[in-house]
């Protein structure tokens, strides 16, 4: 299901609004100051972003996956903190909504949607990130439940979480197949939430420790089936990937804007430095790297959204690769256009270069997405476009 046209635009113009009046004000003060903007998590939950990942039935408006994806990208041009504080919600609620029970929902969703509860997805460990099959959190089958003990590490809004979607092994010896999901909230004895992390970029969005000594959790509180969590957390890779794009794109786009209006009034040389063809070909060459990025992602998007084939998810780690890459490039490149000043933090071009550099590092690599790339290569070949699917990229550019 997707929301129509005009609601969608709807949306959009009051999250534009919301953007400029309430978070540029405070973008670089969250970046400095590391601190979660709580106020602003209510205001935008006010706008009802957080039940577009939702149905209407357990207190949404969607579920709708275009839209929270074209959100992050306007929050990300001011904001790439903010985008991924807003956007984790859709990472970490989708797994509820596509494989909870009715109970579940009933208790959780209505909340998430009003922002007043704030989900998580704990996958990653100290020993096991890119690998994630390789996770020693253990979850112990007792009377009427689990028992479970381990440590995660870099649980985006963990410091703020109240609903964490935690991956343990029930099958030690199964690999990937003996790993489920557990729901479990903040507040369970044994349950403790670690520090955070003080990271390069996207200061301001918790990436956060958390520890888990003998929590019971009720045999109800599985997500889904016994052993087949590690599904669950993969399932939701293809939308994380693209909204990592979009994110990437965002900030990207935030930085050359901002390089490009300082390269018009900056003077060198007896003329703007834009008019120098050397600086002018180093800004072009930003903006085709990020055209390019933005019709992978764009492409990735409609495919996804028509169907979840083996074809859309390579594209969608294709898209992945190919824009957060872009947003590193073009962030570093408009630093660089904008000499001394550039690297100041009374322009946000330093800030949008810091925050792009964690986008080519979570929900995969550009190693693992390359990984994904090369076996699709090897089993299938190439991944194929037909006309059909040309033809309605065109039409969907419209
Ligand atoms: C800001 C941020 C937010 C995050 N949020 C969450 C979250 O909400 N929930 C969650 O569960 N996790 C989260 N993570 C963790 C993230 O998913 C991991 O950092 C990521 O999967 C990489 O794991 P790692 O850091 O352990 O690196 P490693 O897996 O140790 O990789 C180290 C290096 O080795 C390379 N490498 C590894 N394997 C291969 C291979 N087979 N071939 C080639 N190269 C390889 C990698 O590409 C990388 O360059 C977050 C991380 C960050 C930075």
């Amino acid at each position: 299901m997707s929301i129509d046209n005009d609601f969608r635009n709807q949306i959009l113009s009051s999250v534009e609004r919301f953007v400029a009046d309430r978070i540029a004000p405070r973008a670089s003060e969250i970046d400095a100051a590391n601190l979660f903007p709580a106020d602003l998590y209510r205001e935008a939950a006010a706008l009802g972003v957080f039940g577009l990942w939702i149905p209407e039935e357990y207190g949404g408006i969607g579920p709708d996956m275009v839209t929270p994806l074209l959100i992050s990208d306007v929050i990300a041009r001011v904001s790439p903190s903010f985008a991924l504080i807003f956007s984790n919600c859709g990472d970490a609620v989708t797994p509820i909504v596509n494989f909870g029970s009715d109970e579940q929902k009933r208790r959780l969703l209505p909340g998430i949607a009003a922002g007043t509860t704030i989900p998580c997805f704990a996958l990653t460990e100290p020993g096991s990130g890119s690998d994630a099959a390789s996770i020693s959190t253990q979850a112990e089958e007792v009377d009427r439940g689990y028992r479970i003990s381990g440590r995660k590490m870099w649980i985006t809004n963990g410091g703020v979480g109240d609903v964490f979607t935690v991956f343990a092994k029930t099958d030690p010896d199964a690999g990937n197949k003996g790993i489920s999901a557990f729901i479990i909230e903040r507040g369970a004895p044994g349950f403790t939430i670690g520090r955070n992390e003080d990271l390069i970029g996207l200061r301001g969005c918790p990436a956060t420790e958390l520890v888990f000594e003998d929590v019971f959790v009720p045999a109800d509180q599985m997500l889904g089936e016994k052993n087949r969590g590690f599904r669950i957390a993969m399932s939701t890779l293809d939308e994380a990937r693209l909204n990592c794009s979009a994110m990437a794109l965002g900030a990207a786009t935030g930085a050359l804007q901002c390089a490009i209006d300082y390269a018009k009034e900056r003077v060198q040389f007896g003329k703007p430095i834009i008019e120098h063809q050397g600086l002018a070909f180093l800004l072009a060459d930003c903006a085709a790297r990020l055209t390019g990025a933005r019709a992978i992602w764009q492409r990735a998007m409609t495919m996804l959204e028509r169907s979840r084939s083996r074809e859309a998810s390579t594209i969608a780690a294709m898209a992945k690769l190919l824009s957060t890459e872009a947003a590193m490039r073009v962030t570093t490149e408009c630093v660089q256009a904008m000499g001394a000043n550039g690297l100041s933090k009374a322009y946000p071009v330093e800030r949008f270069m810091r925050d792009c550099k964690p986008f080519e590092v979570f929900d995969g690599t550009s190693q693992i997405q390359k990984l994904l790339i090369g076996r699709h290569l090897e089993k299938y070949g190439l991944p194929e476009v037909s006309h059909e699917e040309i033809a309605a990229l065109g039409i969907a550019a419209e």
